[in-house]
C-alpha cells in the first residue's frame, strides 16, 4: 500500500526521501503550488529570492547528510564560513562571537569575544557555558531569568544573548525556553568548532532541496500532487482510512504522513485526537535592493538597540541585494511596508555608515506563522511520531526533538518519522 504523505515542506519531503529510499511507494500532497513550504522560492520583479532569510550551521548534520544521499554537493549549495559574528549596537561597540584566529577552538572564540567585550565579557559568556548541563537538570525556566542568576551584564544580554534567542528561538528572552536556548548552545558551540559554522545557501531556497528532492522522489517511483489540499482525514475503528481533498476527491490509504505546518495539523487532527496548538510567531524579511556595487563587509552583521536584528549580502545571487531579518512579535508588525523599509535603511544606515541613506526598493516578506513559539515547557507539549491512531503518523518541525522550529529539526522529524513508519510496516 502506497504511503501518504500530507505537506511538501522539507519535513513532508525528508520524510518522502526515506520512504523510497527505503523501498516503500509515496504519495506526496501539498497544497501549495509549489513545494518547500516555510523555506521557498519567491518571485521579487526578475528576481527569485527566499520567502525569508535562512541561516543553516554546521550541525545541521542530518539536513546537509540528507542532501548528500540525494546528490547535492553541500560544499558547492553553501557558502560555509568559520562562525564570525559581529553585533553592532546603537550605543555600545561591536561585539565579536567569532572562532576565526590563529588560536584553536574554543580559544579563538574567547580570543575574540575578550578582544570586543573584555574579560569580564568573557568569564560571563564562559559562566553561562558551564551553566548549560545544571539548568538542564532543572524544570524549565525563561532565558531571562537564567540569564539574570548567572549575572549576564546589561550590555550582554542586549548585544549578545537576546539577538541569539531571537535568531535561534524566535522567542522574546522574557518569554522563551531556557532549556531550548541550552540546547541550541550545547550543540552548536560546545560540539567543536565546524558545528558553529555559517552555511549561507547561495541559491534561493526553493532551489537548493525541495527541487532536488522532488526530482530524486519522482525518479524512484513516488507520486507528488501539487494545488492538492487535504480537508480531511477519516478515521474508522481508531483506524486510518483515507484522505479527502478540497474537491472532495477521496485517497485511499491506511498508513497517512501529516507532515504540515502546526495550525494545520491541529485542524486535521483535532476531530480525532487531543492535539496542543503552541502560539505561532512571526518573522518578517525586509530586502533592500542597492546599487549594483553596494556591499556589506561580511555575509550577515547583527544589529541591536534597532528593529533590525541582522543583515545579509545577498549579492552573490543579486548584487546590491540585502536581506534585513525581524524576528518574533513587535511594533514593526503593525508598521505599514513603506515605513518599515525606511525605518530599516535609517537603522542600516545609521550603524553601517558606507551604506547609502536609501535603497533603490524595497520588499517585505511577513510570515505570520513562521515558527511555533519556543516558550518555557515548549518541549513537554510536542507530540511523538506515532499517534494512538492506528495508521497515522506526524512529521514536521513541531513534532518531539531537541531542536527549536528549524531546517534541521524539520528533516530530522521527517526522517525519522519515516524510518519508524517502514518498519512498522515490515
Ligand atoms: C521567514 C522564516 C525564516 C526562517 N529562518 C530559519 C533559519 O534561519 N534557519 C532554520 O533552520 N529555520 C528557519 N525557519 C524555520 C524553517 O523554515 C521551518 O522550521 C521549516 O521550513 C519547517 O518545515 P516543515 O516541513 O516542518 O513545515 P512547512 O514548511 O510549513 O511545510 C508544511 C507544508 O504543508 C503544506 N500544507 C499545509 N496544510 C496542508 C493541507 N491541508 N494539505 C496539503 N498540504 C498542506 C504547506 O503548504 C507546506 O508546504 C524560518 C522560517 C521562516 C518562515
Amino acid at each position: 500500500m502506497t504511503i501518504l504523505i500530507v505537506g511538501g515542506g522539507w519535513s513532508g519531503l525528508a520524510a518522502a526521501i526515506t520512504c523510497v529510499q527505503q523501498g516503500e511507494s509515496v504519495h506526496l500532497i501539498e497544497s501549495a503550488k509549489q513545494l518547500g513550504g516555510r523555506a521557498r522560492n519567491v518571485s521579487w520583479g526578475a528576481r527569485t529570492i527566499d520567502n525569508g532569510q535562512h541561516l543553516m550551521i554546521g550541525a545541521y548534520d542530518r539536513m546537509l547528510a540528507m542532501m548528500q544521499s540525494i546528490g547535492i554537493d553541500t560544499a558547492e549549495v553553501f557558502d560555509r564560513q568559520a562562525m564570525d559574528l559581529v553585533i553592532h549596537d546603537t550605543q555600545y561597540p561591536p561585539l565579536r562571537l567569532s572562532s576565526k584566529s590563529y588560536l584553536p577552538w574554543p580559544l579563538s572564540l574567547a580570543w575574540n569575544l575578550a578582544s570586543s567585550a573584555g574579560m569580564s565579557g568573557l568569564k560571563r559568556v564562559s559562566k553561562l557555558q558551564s551553566d548549560i548541563e545544571r539548568v538542564l537538570s532543572l524544570e524549565d525556566i525563561t532565558v531571562s531569568k537564567w540569564l539574570l542568576s548567572s549575572g549576564q551584564s546589561q550590555r550582554l544580554v542586549r548585544q549578545l544573548w537576546e539577538p541569539l534567542c531571537l535568531a535561534t528561538l524566535n522567542t522574546p528572552i522574557e518569554e522563551a525556553s531556557a532549556h531550548l536556548l541550552a540546547i541550541v548552545l550545547r550543540d552548536s558551540m560546545g560540539k567543536g568548532k565546524s558545528s558553529a559554522d555559517t552555511l549561507i545557501p547561495r541559491q534561493p531556497l526553493g532551489d537548493l532541496f525541495p527541487k532536488a528532492a522532488a526530482k530524486y522522489i519522482q525518479e524512484h517511483g513516488g507520486k507528488i500532487s501539487l494545488k492538492t489540499r487535504v480537508k480531511a482525514l477519516i478515521v474508522e475503528d481508531n483506524k486510518v482510512k483515507r484522505l479527502v481533498t478540497d474537491d472532495d476527491s477521496r485517497l485511499e490509504g491506511d498508513t497517512v504522513i501529516v507532515a504540515t505546518n502546526v495550525s494545520q495539523s491541529h485542524t486535521l487532527l483535532s476531530p480525532h485526537m487531543n492535539f496542543h496548538l503552541p502560539e505561532e510567531y512571526p518573522i518578517c524579511t525586509v530586502y533592500l535592493q542597492y546599487a549594483e556595487d553596494t556591499r556589506l563587509n561580511a555575509p550577515m552583521l547583527g544589529m541591536s538597540g534597532t528593529t533590525s536584528q541582522w543583515i545579509f549580502d545577498r549579492s552573490e545571487q543579486t548584487p546590491g541585494l540585502m536581506a534585513v531579518v525581524i524576528s518574533a512579535p513587535g511594533k514593526h508588525e503593525s508598521m505599514a511596508k513603506g515605513e518599515l523599509i525606511s525605518l530599516v535603511c535609517a537603522e542600516v544606515h545609521q550603524l553601517f555608515p558606507s551604506m547609502p541613506e536609501q535603497a533603490e526598493q524595497g520588499l517585505v516578506i511577513r510570515e505570520k506563522r513562521a515558527t511555533f513559539a519556543c516558550t518555557v515547557g515548549i518541549e513537554k507539549q510536542r507530540p511523538e511520531y506515532k499517534t494512538d491512531i492506528t495508521g497515522l503518523w506526524l512529521a514536521g518541525d513541531y513534532v518531539a526533538n531537541n531542536y527549536p522550529a528549524t531546517l534541521e529539526g524539520a528533516i530530522r522529524n521527517g526522517e525519522n518519522c519515516a524510518k519508524q513508519v517502514v518498519a512498522s510496516l515490515k
